[in-house]
C-alpha cells in the first residue's frame, strides 16, 4: 500500500467507514458525502490508481461485484435508477487516488438526469469527429499513436473546436 492512501487505510481497518459489502477482491462502503442516501463506493482491495491500471484478469471479478453491489443498493434504497461513475485522474475530478466506482441511487423526481450533464456539449464538425474517431480506432488496433492536444471549447464557440 502506498503511504497516505485513505482508502487502503479503510480497507485495512485503521480508518472507520460504513462498510456494506466485502469479497476477497473488493470492499464497498458508504460515501462520506452522500449525493443521495445509499451513495456507495466500490473499490478493489489492491491499490490501483484507476481502472486503466487494473490487470485484465481482475476485471471480471471486479465488475461482477459492481453488479452485485449495485443491485443491492438499488433494492435497498428503492431507487428508480442508478448513476455509476469512475473518474480517472485529477482532470476528471478524481480526488482519492485509489480506484473506486461511485454507485449513486437516482430518483425520478430529481434533475439533472445524467451525470454527463455537468459538462457542456461541445460542438464538433464532421471532420473533427472523423479525426477523433480515427485516432481512437488506431489506438484500438495498435497502430502508431498520433500526438494531439484536444482543446475543448463550449457549444457557443466555433465549429471544429477540437483542433488536434
Ligand atoms: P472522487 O472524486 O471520485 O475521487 O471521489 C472521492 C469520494 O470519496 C468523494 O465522494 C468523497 O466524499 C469520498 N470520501 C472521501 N473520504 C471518505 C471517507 N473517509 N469515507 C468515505 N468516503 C470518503
Ligand atoms: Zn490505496
Amino acid at each position: 500500500m502506498p503511504e497516505e492512501c485513505l482508502f487502503c487505510s479503510i480497507i485495512e481497518g485503521s480508518v472507520p467507514a460504513k462498510k456494506v459489502a466485502e469479497t476477497g477482491l473488493t470492499m464497498a462502503f458508504l460515501d462520506i458525502n452522500p449525493r443521495n442516501p445509499g451513495h456507495t463506493l466500490l473499490l478493489p482491495k489492491k491499490h490501483y490508481t484507476h481502472l486503466l491500471e487494473m490487470p485484465d484478469k481482475e476485471l471480471t471479478g471486479f465488475f461482477s461485484d459492481l453488479k452485485k453491489v449495485s443491485t443491492a443498493v438499488q433494492a435497498a434504497t428503492k431507487a428508480d435508477g442508478l448513476s455509476i461513475s469512475h473518474s480517472i485522474g485529477q482532470a476528471a475530478g478524481q480526488m482519492v487516488g485509489h480506484m473506486h466506482f461511485h454507485i449513486i441511487p437516482r430518483f425520478a423526481t430529481e434533475a439533472p438526469p445524467g451525470l454527463e450533464s455537468v459538462l457542456s456539449v461541445k460542438k464538433m464538425g464532421e471532420d473533427a469527429l472523423d479525426k477523433v474517431a480515427a485516432l481512437i480506432s488506431a489506438e484500438m488496433s495498435g497502430e502508431r499513436k498520433m500526438d494531439f492536444s484536444p482543446k475543448p471549447k463550449d457549444e457557443e464557440e466555433e465549429d471544429d473546436a477540437f483542433n488536434f
